[in-house]
This record gives structure tokens, C-alpha cells and sequence, in this order.
């Protein structure tokens, strides 16, 4: 982990692991400061606000989190009193997705040899995806904190001029998915609309929304784009993911015509060059979206993650690669 400034108020918190779970944080250092996502668990929080401390005076007066995912909100306890920011659907959405103690099970059950050979060979991809976790994150202690001021289509906040406006663009990836914009500063918090360098996953809405979304952050045409995943980068880190979901979706619509099922797709679709990407075997997840569209099915139907992390595990194995999530 570790910290970038990236304009004159905003800073990163980047995470170089980019796989699951691994997601950055943000700093606006204006107005009391304004983080922008709190991490996966209270380790990584820690970290993060013991490295924004370098720089602002004092806990931040304000969190905003960009969309539901556990990995973007499980460190909000740690910001006592601060106001939490998000939009309107995130708090129902939370108590949903990003329910800790499903989780909190997961992970002592791996470490046990036995449980984890039984899982293993019933479901080889809950199993690695449950040891990769542990390596990393510890969920113990986590109480879910939900946010309180909320918005719909936009929200701007003003601090002596340097104004941060909060763009509802879900759902794309998520269906809380909110960008943060700082226009003076010329910087886009982009939270999981953006992954870089490693394969989007994403959970819910439609393919259309999202290009349209990638569209409205190269018209704002910042210099810095903080993605939710992944190394900083310009507005070529949008124009990336939009070729890559381009892509997908392309091979996955002839595979679709073909009769394939979206696991078959996955393992004949090439990587091409996001075979450099981490985790190029999410793929999958990306092919099923497309798969749920072209039978049009509702883009919030619930996803079955036993499924999920099996196919990514065999997609893994099927094209070569380390099997990471
Ligand atoms: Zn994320």
C-alpha cells in the first residue's frame, strides 16, 4: 500500500495487490477532508488513515462511498461522527452484499485442513478464493456502518471555491456506482468503474450504462483518474476498459450465436493483450453479464458466488494461468 498525491488537495492510498478485494482510498484535503472509500478490513483502514495522517490536520469530517461493495465501505467504523456520503440505494444495498459475516465464516473455515480439503473438493474455486483472502484480510470486528446523507442523481459539495461533485452513474458495475469529480483540480475518484491493469467484475447493470458512464469521464477530461482498482492512470485507463468490455462482449455474442454455455465461451475467448491484466480469468464474470443480457434477463438477478469463483477457478486452469480472483 501506499500513498500518491495527485493533485494539489487529492492523494491515493493505492493497494498493489489488485486482485479481490484489494481496492484504493482516496483523500480530498479540503473543507474538515472528504476520504473516499474505507477499505476491505480494519487492518488495511488502519493503514490507510495512519498514511492520510501524513497529511491532514485531523480525522476527516466526511466519507463518501462510491458504491456497496465490502471492499469499498468495510473500514466506515473507523470514522466516528464523520458524515457518510453516498447514493440513495448504497444503504439498502450494504445490508445485502456487503454483510460481513458471511465472510467472517469463509475464512476460518479454509484455514482449517480438513474443512478446507472438503471444500476443495467439492468447490476448488471457493476454496483458493478463500485462501487467497486469507493471506491478506482478517474481516474480525467489522460492523457494518451505513451511510446517512444521501442522493440521487448529484450532489456538490463547495470548499472555498474547490468544489467535489459526486456523479450518480449506476448502475454500471454496482448499482450504488458514484464517480467524484474535483473540476479545479482536474482529478476523478473513480471508484470500481474503473479496474486497471487488472479484469473488471462487476455485479449488476447493464454494459450499455457502463460505456456511457466511461464516455462522461473522458468528457470531463481529467488528468488523474483514481481508479477503485489498480494504478493511477489518465483517461486512457477509461478508454482501456471500454475496449476490453467492448471486446468481451463481442466474442461473447458469438459464442452466445454458437450455443455455447458462458463457461465454455469463457475458456475459448482469447485474452488477447488483457492476458497482462491480473486476474484475466474474471473474464468469466464479464462473459455472463453479457450471456444474461442477450437472453434478456433483469440485471439485478442474484448471482450464485459458489458458481462464480468455480468458473473463474476452471477458466484458470482451462487457459494456463494462476488461478487469482
Ligand atoms: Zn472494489
Amino acid at each position: 500500500m501506499e500513498m500518491k498525491q495527485v493533485s494539489d488537495n487529492c492523494f491515493a492510498v493505492l493497494n498493489d495487490m489488485d486482485c479481490i478485494h484489494d481496492a484504493n482510498s482516496g483523500l480530498i484535503n479540503r473543507g474538515g477532508g472528504v476520504v473516499i472509500d474505507t477499505q476491505s478490513d480494519l487492518g488495511h483502514a488502519r493503514q490507510m488513515i495512519e498514511m492520510f495522517s501524513k497529511v491532514w490536520p485531523a480525522m476527516p469530517k466526511r466519507v463518501i462511498n462510491t458504491h456497496e461493495d465490502a471492499d469499498h465501505v468495510w473500514g466506515n467504523q473507523l470514522f466516528e461522527g464523520a458524515e457518510i456520503i453516498a447514493h440513495r440505494s448504497v444503504p439498502e444495498r450494504m445490508k445485502h452484499v456487503a454483510n460481513p459475516k458471511e465472510r467472517q465464516k469463509l475464512l476460518p473455515g479454509v484455514g482449517d485442513l480438513h474443512t478446507r480439503l472438503a471444500v476443495k473438493a467439492l468447490h476448488p474455486g471457493i476454496a483458493a478464493a478463500g485462501q487467497q483472502l486469507r493471506e491478506d484480510y482478517n474481516f474480525d470486528g467489522i460492523e457494518l456502518v451505513l451511510p446517512t446523507t444521501l442522493f440521487d442523481a448529484r450532489y456538490e459539495l463547495d470548499f472555498d471555491g474547490t468544489e467535489v461533485h459526486l456523479i450518480y452513474v449506476g448502475p454500471c458495475h454496482q448499482v450504488g456506482d458514484t464517480i467524484v469529480h474535483v473540476p479545479k483540480e482536474r482529478v476523478v475518484f473513480a471508484g470500481d468503474v474503473i479496474f486497471r491493469q487488472c479484469t473488471p467484475m462487476g455485479w449488476t447493470g447493464s454494459y450499455e450504462k457502463w460505456f456511457q458512464c466511461l464516455d462522461l469521464m473522458i468528457q470531463l477530461d481529467p488528468e488523474v483518474i483514481v481508479p477503485g482498482h489498480g494504478p493511477l492512470c489518465g483517461i486512457e485507463g477509461a478508454m482501456d476498459m471500454k475496449a476490453y468490455l467492448q471486446y468481451v462482449r463481442e466474442e461473447a455474442k458469438k459464442c452466445f450465436d454458437e450455443g455455447l454455455t458462458a463457461l465454455d465461451a469463457a475458456r475459448q475467448i482469447e485474452f488477447g493483450p488483457y492476458g497482462e491484466w491480473r486476474a484475466p480469468a474474471r473474464l468469466y464474470m464479464n462473459v455472463e453479464r453479457a450471456y444474461r443480457e442477450f437472453r434478456n434477463e433483469p440485471a439485478c438477478a442474484p448471482w450464485n458466488m459458489v458458481e462464480i469463483f468455480d468458473a473463474i477457478y476452471e477458466v484458470a486452469k482451462a487457459k494456463g494461468v494462476e488461478v487469482e480472483f
